[in-house]
Formats: C-alpha cells, structure tokens, sequence
C-alpha cells in the first residue's frame, strides 16, 4: 500500500515503543475529582451545582452558556465538595468542580443501550445527541464537535476524515483505541454517514500502525453500505494536522484562515469518534478518555482509561511512580504539548497523555545562525526566524503582514532549531498579544 504524506515537516523519534503494544487499563474510580469547567475551545462552562449537591453519574455539573462552548458532566456519583479557582495547564485560571466519590455508586453505574436505528435519526437529531454529551475534539484541539459538524446552509458537507494519524512523538492512545474499538469506531462512522451520507470516509492513519489498518481493513467487507477506504499515511509530523491531513488524503487545500468546512471536509479524531458512538448508542456523556502516560521517567509507561477529573497524581501512582531525574512533565505531546510546574492538575477531555520526560535538556537558547532550516519545514510555508525575531521585538504590524496567524503551532521549527530558539514560544506570545489587542480595539 502506498503511503500519503504532504510537503515539508520534521521526522522526531518517535518514542512510542514504551506503550504502542499496551492495552488499555481501567484506573480505579478515585476517591476524589477535579473536574475543570472548561475543558474546550470557548467559553467555560458555568456552574449548575453547589457545595454540597448530590450527584449521580452522567449528571450536569456546568451548562454551556454559548455555541462556542461544551457541557461539562459528572465522571462519578458523589457529593460537590466545593468549587475551586486553579490553573489549567497553560496557566489559565478555571473554575473546577470537587467531587467527594462515592466508588461504590459509580463503579455500579452502566450506560445502557438504546436500540436507536441510524437511519430514523435526522441531522439535528444527531447534533443534538452530540451536543447534550458535551462532545469536543478529543485530539487536543477541544473544537466543540456539534459545531465542527454544523456546516452553514451555503456549504456542503462530503468528506470525512477519521484522524487516526496520532503524529505525536510518545502517544499511543489513539492506536490502542483503534486496535481494541475498532467495531465502535466503524459503527460511529455508520452513524454520522446516515445524517450525512457522506461521498468518502476516509479512515487515516500512519504507517507506523499496521495492526490498526488491519484492524479496519478486516471489518470493511462487514461495512460494505458505507463508502469507507482506509488509507495509510508516512510516518511523519505533523500529518495529523488537518490542513496537511485534509490536503493528503482528499486533494483539497484549505485556504488561509478557512477551515476543513470550506472545502466540504470534516476531521474527527479517533476518540472524538468514538465519543460520538457512546452517545449515540449509549447516551453517555463524555466523563472518561484514553490517554497515555510515558516517557523514560515514568516507571510502567501505560495507556489508561481514566474519568474526567482523575489527579495526575493518581496517574503516577498507577504506573509506578516516577522513577528517573524527571527534568520535564509534559501535558499532551512534546511537540505542541505543554509543560507542567507540578503535578497539581488533573484528566480533561483533552488530555492525550502526560509525559515524565529525562532527556528533556533545558537547552540554553542561541543567536538565530540564518541556517533557515525552521523555513524548510514549516509545512504553512511561514518564516519561523523572522516570526520569533519580530515578536522578541515586539513588532507587531510585522507580524500580521507575515500571517503569524496561519501558524497552527505545531512546533516543527522549534524541534529542528540548532540555535535551540524555542519559536513556537514566541509565535504563541504574539498570537496572543495581538488577539487581545483587537478586542481592545473592537471595544472601542
Ligand atoms: S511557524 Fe508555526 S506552523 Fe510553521 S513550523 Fe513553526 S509552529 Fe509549525
Ligand atoms: S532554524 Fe533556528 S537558527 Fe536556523 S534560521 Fe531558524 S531560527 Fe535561525
């Protein structure tokens, strides 16, 4: 089988023996939650319960306030012990909900399922479903995937893209997902293909996964009514963009600040979809995920089926403790993931994985050499050099006219950098100063 790639890009080592051959564990229903009201792209969710509320699991804890934004439901039954201020990774303060668990209660807890027919259920119905289980994109990105799904009335709507690439150095969640659910996965595929009757589905996944292209490809006789192919990708960062991902499989090219939408793409993460399956099937809210916890520091790198809201703590704990000089704790990948100060945080819908990493130099940064290596892999055909040198300067005009915006941080100049200039750092910086200078000026 041909492999399909894009232009550009880096090739990390890949990192993803310590856990591509573990299934996934269930950790044990903790005694206590954190669960974060925002845990999407949006506005946070607001509260609807108060210290000392019972609840069952599945029950609301936050309603979303507005379209851009998700519901938030209790991973377990119990007793709100308080609402919290604390840092999100990334350091932005939350609101988070503390759940005293009643382990007995949600550990007796199932989902039963409906005998729902896909072919009685329209569109809206099924955006519906999507919405009311707090669905967000469970790749990292936390778009809400109702909206995601929700093309205006002037656009069609004719390919989806499962993204099964997991491009990432370490993470191993998404592959194990495809190994062990791959029947879920092709019955969400069924059920988005009847409100959308799709003309392709493409199912996408990096030729580092043979076992998960397998997996699919042995159930596609089975799913014969649906127009699925599954393709394999080269092995190479960052293929699971969907920009690069959208234009490899589909040979359409998203525009500049335009979305999968504008071409009639969707991308739904592999995990996305098979939240989209439990509430379809089953009803259920998004309260647990798959992540994966590696690195050399950690002693038994594992991938865990955890509840929203699990310390970080009792992740550690489950796989044996940290082991090594840990120099960095990393939420998410190394490449786009973020870096934590403690281990005071907790499992979100976003949440692919966390990393103990030793081998993470704190690498002193050095003058740009003009090597223009950062140029070469910039899969957006950005200038990675000049974009980290004006937002040291603080020249932010330059910046726009270089379309700093385009850059999806992936983190491919950074990785390549012999200068060790972390550029994503700045390119995040500016992004930032210039989003919150157009509100002030939208204000005015
Ligand atoms: S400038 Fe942005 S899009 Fe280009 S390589 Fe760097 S992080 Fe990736
Ligand atoms: S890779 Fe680093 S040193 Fe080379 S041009 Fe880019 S910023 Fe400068």
């Amino acid at each position: 089988m041909a492999h399909l790639t894009f232009k550009k890009g880096v090739h990390p080592p890949s990192n993803k023996s310590f856990t591509e051959h573990r299934s996934i564990e269930r950790i044990p229903v903790p005694e206590t939650l954190l669960v974060p009201l925002s845990q999407h792209l949006g506005v946070p969710a607001n509260p609807v319960v108060q210290k000392g509320d019972h609840v069952a699991v599945g029950d609301l804890l936050g309603e979303a306030p507005r379209l851009i934004s998700a519901r938030i439901h209790s991973p377990a039954a119990g007793v709100v012990k308080r609402i919290v201020d604390q840092p999100l990774p990334g350091g932005n303060l939350a609101q988070y909900v503390e759940i005293t668990v009643d382990r007995e209660a949600t550990e007796r807890h199932t989902f039963p399922g409906n005998d729902v027919d896909p072919a009685s259920v329209s569109r809206e119905q099924l955006l519906e479903i999507i919405r009311a289980a707090g669905v967000v994109g469970m790749g990292g990105a936390t778009f809400p995937t109702d909206v995601k799904f929700s093309p205006t009335k002037d656009k069609s709507l004719d390919v989806l893209v499962v993204n099964g690439a997991e491009c990432e150095p370490y993470l191993t969640c998404d592959h194990r997902v495809m190994v062990e659910e791959t029947e879920a996965l092709m019955r969400g595929c069924r059920a988005l293909h009847n409100a959308y009757r799709f003309e392709a589905i493409y199912i996408a996944i990096e030729a580092n996964k043979p076992d998960a292209i397998k997996a699919f490809e042995d159930l596609i006789a089975v799913y014969s009514d649906l127009p699925i192919k599954v393709v394999s990708l080269s092995t190479k960062y960052p293929q699971g963009a969907e920009k690069m991902l959208v234009r490899t499989v589909t040979g359409r090219v998203i525009p500049t600040g335009k979305l999968p939408l504008d071409v009639g793409a969707v991308v739904c993460n592999v995990q996305t979809l098979f939240a989209i399956y439990e509430a379809y099937f089953f009803r259920k809210p998004v309260i647990e995920r798959v992540l994966t916890v590696s690195g050399a520091g950690i002693d038994r790198p594992k991938n865990i089926r955890a509840l929203v809201g699990t310390p970080l703590e009792l992740l550690v704990e489950h796989c044996g403790g940290i082991t090594g000089p840990v120099n960095k704790v990393v939420a998410g990948g190394p490449m786009t993931g973020t870096s934590l100060p403690t281990l005071d945080y907790s499992v979100s819908k976003g949440s692919s994985g966390f990393l103990f990493l030793t081998n993470a130099d704190v690498e002193t940064e050095n003058p740009c050499i003009r090597c223009s290596r950062c140029v070469s892999v910039c899969p957006m055909n950005l200038m990675p050099l000049k974009l980290a040198a004006y937002s040291r300067a603080g020249r932010y005009s330059e910046l726009k006219r270089l379309a700093v915006n385009s850059c999806f941080e992936c983190g491919s100049c950074s990785f390549v950098c012999p200068a060790k200039i972390n550029i994503v750092a700045y390119v995040r910086h500016a992004k930032k100063y210039i989003r919150l200078h157009n509100a002030r000026e939208n204000k005015r």
